[in-house]
Order: C-alpha cells, then structure tokens, then sequence
C-alpha cells in the first residue's frame, strides 16, 4: 500500500499532539510530586524532569503513531477492495456511481459536462462456450487494459457495470471529444489480439454514450447510453452509438 505526502504530514502530526501531550502530563505530575525538589534547586529539576518526560513522551508517541499507521493502511487497504471489481481491477459499479455523483457536484462549480459511455463486448458468449470461462475471464482482464491504456489518466474514470459490460466517464468533453475517443478505444480494441487460454482472440465492443449536463441525474444518463448501446447491436455491433443522433460518432 502506498503512503501519500498527506499520510506521512497527519502522522506526523499525531506524533507532535501525542508527544507533547505525554510531555506536559508527565511534566505536571513530576511538577507534583517533586514540588520540594523544585523549591530547593529549579534548575536541577526542569532539567531532570524534560530528560525523564522526554523518556516517557517519545515512546509513548512513537507506539500511537504506529498504531495510527496501521489504521490507516487498513482503512485505505478496505476502501480499495470496496471500490474495486476482484477480476479486472477496475471500479465497481458502485463506486463508479460515486464517482459519476462526484462528478455532477464538481460540473455546479466547474460548469464542465461530461460523457458516460457503455460498451458491451460482442458475442462475448461464444468465447466462453468456446475456450472455457476462465479463459473468457482472461479476456475480460485483457479488455480492461487495452482500454484503459487509451485513456486520459485521472480524467477518465472506468469501471465495470457487469457482466461483459463496461462503463466509461469522459470528463470535460464535448460530444465530438467523446466520439473521437470512443471511436479510437473501439478501434483499439478491435485490432488487438487478445490470449484467450493460449488461443488468440480478437475482440469487439459495441458502445453507446451520452452527454452528461450539469443537473443531470446519472441513472438517466445510464439509461441514454445504454439506448445507444443497444441501437449499436442492431446497426452490426462494433460501433459507437451516441444518444442524441443515433448516428455514428466521429
Ligand atoms: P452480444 O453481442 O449480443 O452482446 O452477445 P453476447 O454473447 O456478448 O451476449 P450475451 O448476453 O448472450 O452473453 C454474455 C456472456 O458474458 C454470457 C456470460 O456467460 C458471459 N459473462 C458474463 N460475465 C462473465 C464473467 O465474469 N466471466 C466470463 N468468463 N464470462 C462472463
Ligand atoms: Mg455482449
Ligand atoms: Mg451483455
């Protein structure tokens, strides 16, 4: 699990509030019990006490901190695997929503739009029928990553919406964008040859997608692209269909 400079500044800071809390408490109840002491030779004492509140503040803080380290590579460890779909890596639907949401909140600042695309693989089941399912999910793997290198790195978001369907977010796009980068995502995958077991495959994807406005709400988005999608399987499959024209993009 990586640490992030965010991390290592609020453990640090933990370590800081632990240290100098255990500091002072450890000051005060020597202030207490050593009060005669303090009386007859304050500078015998301030220094005695700073060694011996040092010897109890450092290890203190050091074991919360590392407590606090590990928390958090847990907490980060259960918010990956929550977010993520086991067989490729990528977003799982539910998390995908929360992103898309995310996304419409950022749009009221931003006054960007984004697309949501769907794209389903093509005649996915004769692969499986022929070369077995676990060579079908290999395939799935290998989909998943020939996609997302075509990618804009954090801009896009990618996940799978089940199934041998998955789902795209273009953000700050325009409608032309979006079909000039589904159109070169489609045609990738189309031209790559994929191991399915130790079999060669290719694969195609048909695709619909829709403009995603600010105020929209994502299930209809959805439900747009996915009318596109399916206006894709009709016109033959391996197309990009987007919502408004139904025609071709790009
Ligand atoms: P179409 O072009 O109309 O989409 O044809 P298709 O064969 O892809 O569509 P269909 O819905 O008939 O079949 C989808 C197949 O995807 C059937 C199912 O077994 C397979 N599938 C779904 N999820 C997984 C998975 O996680 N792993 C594997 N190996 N196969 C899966
Ligand atoms: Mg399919
Ligand atoms: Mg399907």
């Amino acid at each position: 699990m990586n640490w992030n400079s965010q991390d290592l500044k609020d453990s640090l800071t933990f370590f800081v509030f632990v240290a100098v809390t255990a500091l002072c408490l450890s000051f005060t109840i020597s202030i207490m019990v050593y009060r005669g002491v303090l009386i007859a030779d304050p500078y015998t004492f301030v220094v005695a006490n700073l060694f011996v509140s040092s010897c109890v503040a450092i290890p203190t803080a050091t074991i919360a901190s590392q407590h606090e380290f590990q928390l958090r590579r847990y907490q980060r460890q259960l918010e990956s695997i929550a977010s993520m779909d086991p067989l490729t890596g990528l977003l799982n639907r539910r998390f995908f929503r929360f992103a898309a949401e995310e996304e419409l909140a950022r749009q009221k600042r931003t006054g960007t739009v984004a697309a949501i695309a769907l794209f389903d693989l093509d005649k996915f089941k004769a692969i499986n029928d022929r070369y077995g399912h676990q060579a079908g999910d290999e395939v799935l793997k290998r989909v998943a990553e020939i996609v997302y290198a075509e990618l804009r790195g954090p801009f896009d978001k990618f996940g799978r919406w089940g199934g041998e369907e998955f789902v795209l977010m273009l953000s700050n796009v325009t409608e032309a964008d979006a079909g000039v980068i589904l159109e070169r995502v489609r045609e990738r995958l189309a031209s790559t040859i994929i191991e399915a077991g130790q079999n060669p495959v290719t694969i195609t994807a048909s695709f619909g997608f829709a403009m995603m406005h600010e105020g929209a709400q994502f299930d209809d988005v959805v439900k747009a692209a996915d009318d596109a999608l399916y206006r894709s399987k009709g016109r033959g499959r391996n197309c990009v269909t987007a919502a408004t024209s139904g025609l071709r993009a790009a």
